[in-house]
Formats: C-alpha cells, sequence, structure tokens
C-alpha cells in the first residue's frame, strides 16, 4: 500500500552536489512517491552533479527507495548561487566564471527556469548551508563570515520561499529547510557562525509559516543528527561526533540520510497538512538528552 503519492506534484531540491548529501536522498524519495524533481545546485558543482546523475558507476546511488525498480533522474539540473537574489546582484566578474557564463544564477533566475522546466511548483526543498571559517570557533569568527554565513544559509529561505511562491499560487506547497541542533544549544564544535544561521533559519521558517501560511502553504525544519556529507566534514572529525552521538541518544544509533528524506518526504505529504512552523528532529532522540 502507497500511502505517501505525489503524483501530479513538481519538487524543486536546492543544495545538491553529489550522491551522499541530504538533498540527494530527498530527491530520491520524493521521486520514488511521485513527484517530478528539479535539482538546483551551486553552479561550480553542476559538472560533477551531471556525472553522478548519469555514469552508470553510480547507477547504485540513483536506486530510488521504497523498493522503486526507478532511477533518480531530474526534469532539469539548474545552477543557482543562492547569495544572489537576482541577476543584477551577480558581480560582473562573477558572470563570466565557470558555471556562471551564459545563464541567470540568481534565485530569480532559478524560478523562472523552474517555470519553464514544469510550470508550477509544489514543493520547495531548501539543503543549502555554508560559511567560509567553519573551522573557526563561534568566537574567532570574522564578521565577514558570519554575514556570509547568514546570507548563504539562512537569508536564502526568505528569498527562495518569496521567488517560488508565485509558482505555488492555489497549489497549497510545502517548504522544508535542513537546520541543526547548534540553533537551540551550544556546540561548541559548530562554527564560522554557522550556529546562529541555524537559529536565524528556524526562526525564519516560523515567521515564514506565518507569512506563506494565509495562502496555504506549510514552512517547516527538519534538524538531523550528525551525517558524514561533505559540508559537514569540513566541520571536524564528523565520525567522532556521529560516534558520540549515537553513544548518547535514546536509539543508540546514529541517523542515515534516508532517515531524513524520510522525514522530509512526510512533511511534504498530505499526512502533515496541518503542522507548520515545526522543528521536527531527526537525530535517534540525541536532542531530547541532558
Ligand atoms: P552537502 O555538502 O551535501 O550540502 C550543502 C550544499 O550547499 C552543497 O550542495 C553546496 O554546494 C551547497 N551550497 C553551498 N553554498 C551555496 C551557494 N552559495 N549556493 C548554492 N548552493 C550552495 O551537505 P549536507 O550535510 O547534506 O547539508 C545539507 C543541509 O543539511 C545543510 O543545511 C546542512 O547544514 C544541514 N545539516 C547537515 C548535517 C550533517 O551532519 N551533515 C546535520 C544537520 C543539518
Amino acid at each position: 500500500m502507497q500511502i505517501i503519492d505525489l503524483k501530479g506534484k513538481k519538487a524543486l531540491v536546492t543544495g545538491v552536489a553529489d550522491n551522499v548529501g541530504f538533498g540527494w536522498h530527498i530527491a530520491k524519495s520524493l521521486q520514488a512517491a511521485g513527484a517530478e524533481v528539479i535539482i538546483s545546485c551551486h553552479p561550480r558543482v553542476q559538472t560533477i552533479l551531471e556525472r553522478f546523475l548519469t555514469k552508470d558507476k553510480y547507477s547504485e546511488s540513483r536506486q530510488l527507495p521504497y523498493n522503486s525498480k526507478d532511477e533518480l533522474k531530474a526534469i532539469a539540473i539548474l545552477p543557482c548561487d543562492v547569495t544572489y537574489d537576482t541577476m543584477e546582484d551577480i558581480p560582473e566578474e562573477q558572470k563570466s566564471q565557470k558555471g556562471y557564463a551564459g545563464v541567470d544564477a540568481s534565485i530569480q533566475g532559478l524560478m523562472d527556469a523552474t517555470q519553464k522546466a514544469v510550470g508550477e511548483l509544489d514543493i520547495l526543498i531548501h539543503s543549502v548551508a555554508f560559511s567560509p571559517e567553519v573551522d573557526r570557533s563561534h568566537l574567532e569568527v570574522s564578521r565577514q563570515a558570519y554575514l556570509t554565513a547568514m546570507s548563504t544559509s539562512s537569508y536564502s529561505l526568505i528569498s527562495l520561499s518569496r521567488a517560488a511562491a508565485p509558482l505555488m499560487k492555489d497549489r497549497n506547497g510545502h517548504i522544508v529547510g535542513l537546520s541543526y541542533l547548534a540553533a537551540q544549544r551550544a556546540v561548541p564544535f559548530y562554527g564560522g557562525g554557522m550556529a546562529a544561521a541555524k537559529a536565524a533559519l528556524e526562526c525564519d521558517a516560523r515567521m515564514l509559516a506565518w507569512h506563506l501560511g494565509e495562502a496555504g502553504h506549510t514552512v517547516n525544519i527538519v534538524s538531523p543528527g550528525p551525517y558524514a556529507s561533505r559540508a559537514a566534514k569540513s566541520i571536524g572529525d564528523i565520525g567522532e561526533m556521529i560516534d558520540q552521538t549515537a553513544a548518547r541518544s535514546p536509539l543508540r544509533r546514529s541517523i542515515d540520510a534516508q532517515d531524513v528524506a524520510n522525514s522530509v518526504l512526510f512533511l511534504c505529504s498530505p499526512l502533515a497538512s496541518a503542522i507548520t512552523g515545526e522543528v521536527l528532529y531527526v537525530d535517534a532522540g540525541y536532542h531530547a538528552m541532558a
């Protein structure tokens, strides 16, 4: 019995760079439930991502979950640097660089291309985070890096949601972003301003839930436990973090990307029709511990 049926739904998943990160697994789960999926990536990683989506050697990683026989197949792969709201915001010297040349890699450009590819939108996934100083503590972070972390990891949710809203008109859309426990508790190794960026992201999701709720859209956050993605590896000894968290979690285990994708799928489904402005922890219960 298939409980979640997203046939006819159109989903845009941002922040996919490889076949390991949460975005990849979320895209697969949404497609497995029947949605048409558009994938957006940072302009600089588009060629790499295309390889993961086409080369035979990555075929196993494209296999959809839930006993599907199909593979991940994006309707379109669209480059977007979420630090730019419109083409006018992209500096001239950037426009000629690899991945940016010849396309509108801004958020508005992404939504224009999405509209061209699929018309309307039902689901928007924000799976993007970056700080240039993630290995520097919260005490040592520079002003510029702090602001970059906020701009890339938090403000982008507001900008993407605003630009997506016209495509979601009359479709009771679902928007989901990904946070981390450091938004609520002090996590010493989580540097570069990222803790504040996640706190802002959670606050923004609640505010957006109000502003977009009138149009019937939900805005929620999933907060996963540590997972060895490319982004997480740059934070520190991710293996040790995972082991320590698993040992102190009620379920005595770490999480995997499918745990997160399952929960995001739920929040994008009619099963979660009255859930909005929520932060859902997908961390084997670690957040509940003293
Ligand atoms: P990831 O590296 O796969 O994803 C991060 C993505 O952000 C990458 O695709 C990267 O290209 C993209 N990105 C960075 N700057 C960008 C920009 N300017 N424009 C467009 N895209 C940009 O790693 P992940 O761990 O899957 O991260 C996905 C989300 O999950 C992030 O929000 C992260 O903070 C969150 N998260 C991760 C963990 C973890 O332990 N891995 C835990 C909790 C939350």
